[in-house]
């Protein structure tokens, strides 16, 4: 007789994980490192120092060691909003009908609404170290803009945001929200960097991409002294921070007895899922276990589903260096979907290489479907998912009504990345039946793949 599970299970601060897991360092098959796109040489880590901070540059290309000290420093910011709790879905599966136990990893308890403090936490904190002069990002949707700026006002450093064009004008409270932690927030593109100008030459009435607000922000790192360039996902060292979150969940489902069979995560750039997985990918590369992992992306930006493998730039500008992937082209411009941190054109060179290599699956979902697992959810668990969670909730509600089907019995692990307060527009637009389901066609997705950079590697 399995024993009654809690609804919520937190760790206390002694079981909190005190180093993250370098995934990289169990995987036999190493993804591909980075390029220089003049070269085309795999980058040494001096090349790196002009745009990331030093201990991330190590970071980034550090293929083999398997536990990272987490700095003390960042182990106490950890605790002001960590553990997460991992929640037994107990009315979800109640209302489905479903034999499947589900849980989930509910990342939305900081200011961000979301997962992206985990890594904005350990970057802010090396910056500072280094005696950095100041940071500048780019941010989507605005959580990852939130949470460098939280963790930058802590560090009392400096922050510019470039923040695509089209959020800084539908969500101007989140704008609000950076600029109380003292955040510099600026429209992308715009007229402060070159590559911004360059862009409003061509396309005056753009409403900008992420992958143009990335080109501005390395421009203006690169060209201002003392300033370095962070990301809030793709990266290797993002995917290694991230790893907080299925250490936790490990440990949780430990003490419960539990495993799960399925582990399913929203993918935007690889970030929340690569750390959710680690430790359950961990087990799957040294075959202790062999819990399937799928991966949900938007059916508008559907890198891995569609995506070609191959050397692209991270970036709309063809600034930044090339990072083998699954990717739609550095040119994709999604169509205006309201899951604003799912439409990179890439994935994280970690996730896209265990695809490549079969170790996880992945599937699309269109928006209207999305949103009708979200309201659901929302019904019975009391949280207001974002829209880029309510991907995996999808997934996973379809997954425990294929349970109910076949009577089987299987554990599912789904991470909730976070709330949703900034995204009524879109709940908005489902709620009054004018959301529009957009699937680009096969030759909308060939221009992008008509312009990869040429790459012999
Ligand atoms: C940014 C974001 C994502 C997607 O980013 P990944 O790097 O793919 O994890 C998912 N959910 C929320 C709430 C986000 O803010």
């Amino acid at each position: 007789m399995a024993k009654k599970v809690p609804h919520r299970l937190y760790l206390t601060e002694d079981q909190m994980p005190k180093q993250w897991y370098n995934l990289r360092a169990d995987m036999k098959e190493k993804p591909a490192p980075l390029l220089n796109p003049g070269t085309q040489k795999p980058l040494e880590l001096e090349e790196l120092y002009p745009i990331f901070c030093e201990e991330l540059a190590k970071q980034e290309l550090d293929n083999t060691t398997r536990y990272i000290d987490i700095p003390e420093e960042i182990q106490d910011f950890y605790k002001m909003y960590r553990p997460s709790p991992l929640i037994r879905a107990y009315n979800l599966e109640k209302a489905l009908d479903t034999p499947a136990k589900i849980y989930y990893k509910f990342e939305g308890n900081n200011t961000s609404g979301s997962h992206k403090l985990n890594s904005a936490v350990a970057q802010a904190y090396y910056a500072k170290k280094q005696g950095l002069k100041g940071l500048t990002t780019e941010t989507g949707a605005g959580q990852w803009g939130t949470a460098l700026a939280e963790a930058c006002s802590f560090y009392n450093l400096p922050l510019t945001v470039y923040m695509v064009k089209v959020s800084y004008e539908q969500k101007p409270f989140r704008k609000t929200v950076m600029e109380t932690f003292d955040a510099k927030v600026i429209a992308s593109p715009s007229n402060t960097t070159n590559v911004g100008r360059a862009i409003l030459e061509n396309n005056p009435n753009t409403g900008g991409s992420l992958g143009c607000a990335i080109s501005e922000a390395v421009e203006k790192a690169t060209t201002t002294e003392g300033y370095r360039y962070v990301l809030g996902s793709v990266l290797n060292q993002v995917v290694l921070h991230q790893s907080i979150i299925g250490l936790e969940s490990k440990i949780a489902m430990e003490m419960l007895d539990e495993y799960p069979d399925i582990v399913i995560g929203c993918a935007g750039g690889g970030s929340n899922l690569g750390g959710l997985i680690a430790p359950f990918m961990q087990d799957r590369l040294t075959q202790k276990a062999s819990p399937r992992i799928i991966a949900v992306e938007p059916a508008s930006c559907p890198s891995l589903t569609r995506g070609k493998y191959a050397y692209d730039f991270c970036d709309t500008g063809r600034v930044t260096p090339l990072a083998k992937m699954y990717t739609l082209g550095c040119d994709f411009m999604p169509s205006a979907n309201h899951a604003g941190g799912l439409r990179y054109h890439g994935m994280s060179p970690i996730l896209s290489k265990l695809y490549h290599d079969g170790h996880m699956e992945a599937t699309s979902v269109e928006q209207t479907k999305v949103f009708e697992a979200a309201v659901l959810f929302a019904k019975q668990e009391t949280i207001l998912p974002a829209p880029e969670s309510a991907h995996a909730i999808r997934t996973a509600i379809d997954e425990a009504i294929l349970c109910r089907e076949t009577g089987e019995a299987k554990t599912i692990l789904f991470g909730l990345t976070g709330t949703g307060y900034f995204d009524m527009t879109a709940y908005n637009s489902y709620l009054n039946n004018s959301m529009k389901d957009y699937i680009p066609s096969d030759e909308d997705l060939q221009k992008g793949f008509d312009r990869l950079p040429k790459v012999n590697a």
